[in-house]
């Protein structure tokens, strides 16, 4: 179905083929009338969905037929969970509305971790369309730099993340600021518990677009598990950028100071590599992402700050470094390449450690990925013991068992082995005892000589998981 057949007037259709959208996204085939009848919608949609078309150019076209009034009116706000995401939505308005004609449109982004001044100026005479993080929304509105009253259209853009970094308070503060009558629009990537709550308060009969969002049925993205020693990564992944002439590699690691880590390590390996997280400034944050955006450095270790909404044109590869915790966290991370029908490598280096976690990422996901090894990056350290996973699917965030619940469960099944090998053969070897390592001495059997007497009624010896001895990597990159 071709855009002009959706109802969108002819400077929007003629911006969207500027920006070579051959034809509309599932998503925006199913949102982008709804919307233009002024009804409420109700989207699961991932990043890379075209979610953002689907609501910005209907949105543009219904305030296009309206004027703005004077005042510190907002005509229509849009909550978004992170700055930079803050940031893209309001270009990617001021894109998609640039043949408009009449007076230009007021966008502006609004988010915290710079100074608040511009943007209080920004807002004087209100503005069409606003884009913000709730904080700094909250915190304008409380300067009495804008006026929320005559908010016409309200979109929740990857609610579920506004309520995963704990803006639930704001949210609600927000919402009572706004007037009764509006359009609400909601799009989220899953629907945890808070997100149905919130769209069965604030949806009138909405809309209800379902767009697949399994990484399986992305075929566009290859994944790949390559086994590796946790040690070894960087060296790996320098080996694979090299020999894969891999231009640009966005890299999640698991913390802020792996960033620095990993991203330092690279450069001292000879690569062109940057860091990116919560804690640099708003400054550093931008310059590193527009950097890595116009290639100008080729890989940008990240944490899962940039999984959510960052739209990166032609990312061929992300790497988990670190494995993501969660199977959703997963979608995310490798969305962030094969976006709009592009190719994509999505590459997860998988130690014995992480090997079960993996395990379940896949379950998850319907996947069943072969393992790879990279030649002279064959992995040494022995697996660990699966944790044990709940009949209910957990094991994943939230729901895997605890450090202690996994002491317990060794416990219990050293004291099963000991019970069960009195008076058989001792089992030997890998595979015997999933607590102990493979060359670790095991109970004899009951009836064995003085000299070494067995016991059933010693306690259960590994009290604790065997876990490969992990030496802090001291070499250099070769
Ligand atoms: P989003 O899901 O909104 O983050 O969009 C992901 C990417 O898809 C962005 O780079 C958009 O420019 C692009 N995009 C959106 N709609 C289309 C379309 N109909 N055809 C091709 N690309 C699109």
């Amino acid at each position: 179905m071709p855009f002009p057949s959706l109802g969108l007037s002819a400077p929007l259709v003629r911006a969207v083929t500027e920006r070579n959208y051959l034809a509309p996204t599932p998503v925006q085939t199913a949102a982008i009338p709804a919307i233009l009848r002024g009804e409420d919608v109700w989207a699961s949609a991932q990043t890379g969905s075209g979610k953002t078309a689907a609501f910005a150019l209907p949105i543009l076209q219904r305030l296009a037929d309206t004027p703005r009034e004077r005042g510190r009116f907002v005509r229509v706000l849009i909550l978004v969970p992170t700055r930079e995401l803050a940031a893209q939505v309001a270009a990617a308005f001021r894109v998609y509305g640039r043949h408009q004609p009449g007076p230009s449109m007021k966008i502006l982004a609004i988010f915290g971790g710079v100074s608040i001044n511009p943007q209080m100026m920004a807002l004087r005479g209100g503005a069409d369309i606003v884009v913000a993080t709730p904080g700094r929304l909250l915190d304008l509105e409380s300067h009495n730099a804008l006026s929320l009253s005559a908010v016409s259209t309200l979109v929740l853009d990857e609610a579920d993340r506004l309520f995963d970094l704990g803006f639930a308070d704001e949210l609600g503060r927000i919402l009572a600021r706004l007037p009764a009558r509006r359009q609400n629009l909601l799009f989220s990537a899953t629907f945890p518990p808070e997100v149905e709550t919130l769209a069965g308060k604030l949806l009138h009969s909405p809309t209800r677009v379902a767009v697949e969002t399994a990484p399986a049925a992305q075929p566009a993205i290859v994944q790949r598990a390559i086994e590796v020693d946790p040690p070894r990564r960087a060296q790996l992944l320098r080996h694979l950028i090299q020999t894969n002439g891999w231009t640009r590699v966005l890299v999640f690691v698991a913390t802020k100071y792996a960033t620095e880590h990993i991203a330092e390590k690279l450069r001292k390996a000879g690569l062109d590599a940057s860091a990116f997280h919560g804690e640099l400034s708003q400054g550093a944050r931008a310059q590193a992402l527009s950097r890595f955006k116009e290639a100008k450095v080729g890989v940008l270790v990240v944490t899962d700050l940039a999984s959510r909404g960052i739209d990166i044109v032609r990312l061929p590869v992300v790497v988990n470094f670190d494995l993501p915790r969660s199977a959703v966290d997963y979608t995310h991370r490798i969305g962030r390449t094969g976006r709009a029908g592009e190719s994509g490598i999505a590459v997860s280096f998988i130690s014995a450690e992480t090997h079960a976690h993996f395990a379940l990422i896949e379950k998850r996901h319907n996947l069943n990925l072969p393992r790879e090894q990279i030649p002279g990056f064959e992995p040494v350290e022995v697996e660990v013991p699966a944790p044990i996973v709940s009949p209910a699917g957990g094991g994943i965030k939230g729901k895997r068992p605890s450090k202690k619940d996994k002491l317990r469960a060794a416990a219990a099944r050293a004291q099963k082995t000991v019970t069960s090998t009195a008076g058989a053969s001792a089992p030997v070897g890998r595979g015997a005892d999933p607590a102990r390592p493979p060359s670790a001495p095991v109970n004899p059997p009951a009836g064995a000589t003085k000299s070494s007497p067995v016991s059933t009624a010693l306690p259960p010896r590994p009290a604790k998981p065997f876990r490969p001895l992990r030496l802090p990597f001291r070499g250099r990159l070769r």
